[in-house]
C-alpha cells in the first residue's frame, strides 16, 4: 500500500522535493485531510465503472482518492510546475490522466468523448480555485455536458448561495442559475484547519445533481438569465424599478414591463428575491414578446 498523498507530513515533503511554492493567484489550497478526502468521495456515490473528471488535482490528493473508486479520473491542471510532482504521486494509478490545461478554456465535452466511453456515468468532483469557483460551475452546466453531476469543495459563502430558497438574503441570480439546472444539497461543512495554507474563508462541500430537464421551461435560457440579473440588480429596489434600470428599450419600455408583470401575476412593487423561479421564468417569457 501507498502512503496517501494528503497528510501533512507527505504534502510537506512532496512540497520541499520540488521546491513548490503556493500561488495564491491560482487559489492553490490543497486538502491535507485523508478522511476530508473520502468523505467528498463518498458524496459522488461513484462506482468502478464510474468516470471522474477532476479540475485543478495540486499534487493530486483527491485525484489519487478518486482513482481508487472509480475506472478513470481526467484532471485539469493550469499550473505547469505541478506535472512533474503528478507524475511521481500519482504513478502507482494507470487509470489517472492529467491534462495541462485551463478548465475555462477546454473542450470538456471532446476530452469526455473520448476518455469516456463505455462508462455508466461521469461526475466532476473537486476542490476549486475559489477566485474563479462560479465560472467553472456555470462552464460545465451551461455546455449541457453528459454528466450526472457535481460535488465541489467551495466557499461556504457561496454555497449557500447557490442552495438559498426565495426570501433569503442569499437567494439570488446564482440560485436561480444553478437550481435550473441541479438540485443542490451543502453536503458538508469544512474547518479551515484541513488545508495547506489555511483559506481566508470557511468552505463546504456541495453536491448538485443534475435534472433530467430544467426545472422550468423558458422560451429563451440566455433571456431568462439576462431578466433574473436585472431583477437582482440592486436588492432594495422594486422589480419594476431594477427592470426599468437594466432593460434596453425606448420610452415606452415601463409600460410593457409593467404589462408583462401584470401578465405574469406578479406585483411591480415586489422585490426580486420573493420571486418564485416558477415566477421569474413566466415573467421572462412574457418580457421576451417585447425585449428580445
Ligand atoms: N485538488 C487539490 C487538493 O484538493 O489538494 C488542489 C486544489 S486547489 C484548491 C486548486 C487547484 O486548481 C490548484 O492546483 C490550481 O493550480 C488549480 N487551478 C487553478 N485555476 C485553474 C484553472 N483555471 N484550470 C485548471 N486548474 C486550475
Amino acid at each position: 500500500m501507498y502512503k496517501d498523498i494528503a497528510t501533512p507530513v507527505r504534502t510537506k515533503e512532496i512540497l520541499k522535493k520540488y521546491g513548490f511554492s503556493f500561488k495564491k493567484s491560482l487559489g492553490q489550497n490543497f486538502l491535507i485531510d485523508t478522511n476530508i478526502l473520502r468523505n467528498i468521495v463518498d458524496h459522488a456515490l461513484l462506482t468502478d465503472q464510474s468516470g471522474a473528471i477532476e479540475v485543478g488535482p495540486g499534487i493530486g490528493a483527491l485525484t489519487e482518492q478518486l482513482a481508487k473508486r472509480s475506472k478513470k479520473v481526467v484532471a485539469f491542471e493550469i499550473d505547469q510546475r505541478l506535472l512533474p510532482i503528478l507524475d511521481e504521486t500519482l504513478a502507482p494509478y494507470d487509470n489517472t490522466k492529467i491534462i495541462h490545461e485551463d478548465i475555462l478554456k477546454a473542450d470538456v465535452k471532446k476530452v469526455m468523448e473520448q476518455e469516456f466511453q463505455g462508462m455508466d456515468d461521469v461526475m466532476l468532483v473537486a476542490n476549486l480555485p475559489y477566485y474563479v469557483t462560479t465560472p467553472i460551475i456555470m462552464k460545465i452546466l451551461e455546455a449541457h455536458l453528459p454528466i450526472r453531476g457535481i460535488v465541489v469543495m467551495l466557499q461556504k459563502e457561496v454555497a449557500e448561495r447557490i442552495s438559498a430558497k426565495p426570501s433569503t438574503k442569499e437567494y439570488g441570480s446564482l440560485s436561480i442559475a444553478i437550481q435550473y439546472y441541479t438540485v443542490p444539497e451543502v453536503v458538508m461543512i469544512v474547518p479551515k484547519t484541513v488545508f495547506m495554507p489555511q483559506p481566508n474563508v470557511d468552505s463546504a462541500v456541495i453536491r448538485l445533481t443534475k435534472r433530467e430537464k430544467p426545472l422550468v421551461a423558458v422560451k429563451d435560457e440566455d433571456f431568462f438569465f439576462q431578466v433574473t440579473r436585472a431583477s437582482f440588480a440592486q436588492r432594495r429596489k422594486t422589480i419594476l424599478n431594477n427592470l426599468v434600470g437594466q432593460l434596453e428599450k425606448g420610452k415606452e419600455k415601463k409600460d410593457l414591463i409593467l404589462e408583462s408583470l401584470q401578465a405574469s401575476g406578479i406585483e411591480p412593487t415586489r422585490r426580486g428575491e420573493s420571486l418564485s423561479i416558477e415566477e421569474f421564468a413566466a415573467l421572462s417569457d412574457a418580457l421576451y414578446v417585447y425585449f428580445k
